[in-house]
């Protein structure tokens, strides 16, 4: 998609709700905490029970419906999303196909819960999913960026080919939102969105969302919340919402920002190795430069062992130890310390919306001091 038509997209998000006020109504989206609402006689109208309906998430779900250019369903975190799109569309003796270098949740979800009910999960590499075999499979499931290694696959190439062996496929675009990559417009049948990272971007809820231009689709995964129940709070849809708002200047920056680290990163003899798209040494540089419409706020780095990159998170002022990523405040972590196959001194580094150069004088004070 050029670039003006994402603009024309994400102003168009900003005034969605414009054509529906009246003069005294607030600008900002009312929190709505019902779980009734006044349903005389035969039941009628938008609204009837809260599980089924609100109209905050209605109001941010619109926005995102824009920005998305599909029909999006809000769920109460990344994981309830991704949960959705599990039960809504597979049955006992299907298969999926996951990324072995994903979100590791992601793996858990179908270990524990997928598997005992009959539902078969294989892995594959990030880099490897364009070649690998796909026949017999429901879903395939990409993430791209993966989470943390940032390695990246083909959504064109792989749609193609799911496509023609009949399977579906997701692309969790969390890292990107969908301001830096368009999975839909790739081919992708859904997305999944963890909105408590980027798109929230404040560090104060979680929230998901998925999207999805076939509507029986997508009405599937709207059925599956109304029966598990498994709904976001008013109160929750509006935060993100509010965050939603920023998201484009955010974004942007985080961007720029994360764009000039790696770079200067990537020469500090400290470093070993840095991992992100937007370099020309990332071995997918040419795709992601194809795909991604930004390369990103995630940098992972290398660093000679556990003790140098703990010292170095330490050190820094401007950078907080914390898992997660995607909000205004950079942010960094040691990965292998939830036992991810990355080396001991691997950091994912989360950019956020600093100014740059005070960010890097940090950076590189903690670098030389870890
Ligand atoms: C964080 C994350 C999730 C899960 O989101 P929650 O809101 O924590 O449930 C899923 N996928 C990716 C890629 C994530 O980073």
């Amino acid at each position: 998609m050029a670039t003006s038509d994402l603009d024309e997209r994400f102003a168009r998000a900003l005034h969605h709700r414009n054509a529906r006020l009246a003069a005294g109504d607030p600008l900002s989206p009312p929190i709505v905490p019902a779980s009734a609402y006044w349903l005389p006689g035969e039941p009628a109208g938008e609204y009837q029970y809260g599980r089924w309906a609100n109209p905050t998430w209605a109001a941010l779900e619109g926005a995102l419906a824009e920005l998305e250019g599909a029909e999006v369903v809000t769920l109460p975190s990344g994981m309830a999303a991704i949960a959705a799109v599990f039960y809504a569309t597979l049955k006992h003796g299907d298969r999926v196909l996951l990324p072995s270098d994903g979100y590791s949740a992601t793996r858990a979800l179908a270990e524990k819960f997928l598997a005992p009910l009959g539902v078969g999960f294989d892995t594959c590499a990030t880099g490897q999913v364009e070649r690998a075999p796909l026949d017999g499979y429901r879903l395939v499931w990409v993430e791209t960026p993966s989470n943390p290694g940032l390695d990246v696959a083909d959504i064109a190439a792989v749609a193609r080919r799911a496509h023609a062996a009949g399977a579906l496929v997701v692309v969790d675009n969390t890292t990107m939102t969908p301001l830096g990559q368009r999975p839909l417009e790739l081919g992708a049948d859904l997305v999944v969105s963890a909105d408590t990272k980027g798109i929230a971007g404040h560090s104060d809820v979680l929230f998901g969302h998925v999207a999805a231009r076939n509507s029986r689709v997508i009405a599937q995964v709207r059925d599956w919340r109304r029966h598990a129940g498994c709904i976001p709070g008013p109160f929750e849809a509006w935060l993100v919402h509010r965050g939603l708002e920023t998201l484009q200047l955010r974004f942007e920056r985080m961007c720029d920002n994360a764009e000039a680290l790696a770079a200067r990163l990537a020469e500090h003899p400290k470093v070993q190795r840095v991992a992100y798209p937007g370099l020309p040494t990332h071995p997918a540089h040419a795709l992601a430069r194809r795909q991604m419409r930004r390369f990103g706020a995630l940098i992972g780095l290398r660093l000679s062992d556990r003790d140098s990159a703990e010292r170095f998170i330490g050190g820094c002022r401007y950078v907080r130890p914390a898992t997660s990523f995607g909000g205004v405040h950079t942010s960094a972590e040691r990965r292998a310390r939830w036992g991810d196959a990355v080396a001991e001194g691997f950091v994912r580094l989360s950019v956020g919306c600093e100014p740059l150069q005070p960010l890097w004088a940090d950076l590189e004070r903690a670098l030389d001091l870890s």
